[in-house]
């Protein structure tokens, strides 16, 4: 599978299903909220550079959209099947209502390795999947953006494609457009700075000053470096970073007690986020296991890389020191290992809410290309700390009044959310 296990669905539900008898879920919105409301199938034929003809397969899943227009990535793997894309928007319907955005949930996927295609074929692809899907997306109804392997200059074709079709300029129908093209600044820091404006919160309420601490962070793509750029601006020191490394293939963790250099490390990794290992030897790190990193002697632990990660075999190594994990990839912490921390009383904020900052920059990069009115970067930040810390505080509210989990209490809260909106629509 791609990023998802093969039932990653049925754990998605499970997962519904116990927060549905939480919530005392009458009989037909549980099933209403358990199953996608719309899933497309479809062919996508391509002509290839060869002159010969394949057919890819292409998916969108509508999971529900009673709170505004669904709204989800696009993700190009040659593993990607329809359950997982039905896991992932469901994802995205908790996230969005628990962020208290006017969206619903989507996810769409392409089976394909943009490994092995060309740029033309990839062209292709991109507008075949919308002329598949124009009528039934838009930014009234649909509004897909960019994920794994997929990126702004395919939605940039996309829209094309859906403008084209359409006959007019609706720039609010796709975002992760580039800048400059209808795209927002400010959204490739959105994710990681959200979840560092939520741990921040979580910090002032454990009583704990931020310059205080350190962390030790799993990954330096998009999501780590932002993150780990805003916790140094509140005065924390990072001493440890996992990421992978392609010539070895496996991963290591660079430590330098004093704290690394976040610039010095971006000038020595790559594009996919991974860091050059004999450079940052040669620049004085320690260079460790990759999965060191979760037994560092750290208060604040930050996986920003991949799901899966804590897991019931490693969750015992992580030390008593640490104080919070502040999920910035989606779904870090393995259900186990989930039953373990909370028995440690460990403080998390769960990925739907900590990696959040994503789509809410997404949702306003919608109303920018919308009033086709773009706003400057701090005003962009600004928004977002605003949303992120009032999304952490009604979580962490609830979570304290109902003696929940963070995780428990972010979904109690999303779905209650989508529950009432179906509900106050007269739909269940
Ligand atoms: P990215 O591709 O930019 O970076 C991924 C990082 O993870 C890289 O540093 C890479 O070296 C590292 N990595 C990959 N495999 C690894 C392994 N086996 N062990 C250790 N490190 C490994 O990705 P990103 O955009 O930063 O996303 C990271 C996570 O955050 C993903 O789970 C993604 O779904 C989630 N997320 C991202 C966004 C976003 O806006 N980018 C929003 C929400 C959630």
């Amino acid at each position: 599978m791609s990023t998802q296990s093969y039932n990653a669905f049925s754990v998605v539900q499970a997962q519904f299903d116990r927060i549905a008898e939480m919530l005392e879920l009458d009989a037909g919105t549980r099933s209403f909220l358990r199953i996608p409301m719309r899933e497309y199938s479809f062919s996508i034929p391509v002509k290839m550079q060869d002159g010969h003809f394949e057919v890819f397969r292409g998916f969108r899943v509508q999971y529900n959209d009673a709170r505004g227009p669904a709204k989800g990535g696009i993700r190009f793997h040659p593993l990607e099947t329809l359950d997982s894309v039905r896991a992932l928007a469901a994802a995205m319907t908790w996230k969005c209502a628990v962020a208290d955005l006017p969206l619903g949930g989507g996810k769409g996927g392409v089976v394909c390795d943009p490994h092995n295609l060309t740029s033309g074929e990839l062209e292709s692809i991109c507008r075949g999947w919308v002329r598949r899907i124009v009528r039934d997306i838009g930014p009234n109804q649909d509004v897909p953006a960019p994920d794994v392997m997929s990126t702004s200059q395919h939605m940039l074709w996309m829209l094309d494609e859906y403008e084209t079709i359409t006959g007019g300029r609706y720039p609010g129908a796709f975002t992760g457009k580039p800048v400059g093209m209808g795209g927002s600044l400010g959204r490739k820091e959105a994710t990681g700075f959200g979840l560092v404006f939520t741990l921040r919160e979580a910090l002032k309420i454990l009583g704990v000053k931020p310059e205080q601490t350190t962390a030790a962070v799993q990954g330096f793509g998009a999501v780590g470096q932002a993150a780990i750029e805003m916790y140094q601006q509140l005065g924390g020191t990072v001493t440890a970073v996992a990421c992978w490394n392609q010539t070895d293939r496996t991963s290591y963790t660079f430590r330098r007690a004093g704290g690394i250099d976040a610039t010095e490390l971006h000038e020595i990794t790559d594009r996919f986020g991974d860091i050059d290992k004999t450079l940052a030897e040669g620049r004085g790190y320690e260079v460790l296991p990759g999965d060191a990193w979760l037994e560092q002697d750290v208060d604040i632990l930050i996986p920003a890389a991949l799901e899966n990660q804590i897991t019931a075999e490693n969750v015992a190594r992580i030390p008593d020191r640490v104080r919070v994990i502040a999920e910035g990839a989606n779904g870090p912490t393995s259900p186990e290992a989930d039953t373990a921390l909370a028995a440690r009383n460990m403080y998390i904020i769960p990925d739907i809410l900590g990696n959040a900052g994503g789509v809410t920059c997404s949702y306003f990069e919608q109303v920018q290309s919308n009033m086709n009115y773009y706003w400057q970067k701090d005003e962009v930040i600004g928004r977002l700390n605003v949303k992120m810390t009032s999304a952490f505080l009604d979580v962490a509210d609830f979570a304290e009044r109902k003696k929940l989990t963070m995780r428990d209490s972010a979904y109690v809260i999303a779905v209650d959310r989508v529950a009432r909106a179906c509900r106050d629509r007269g739909w269940v």
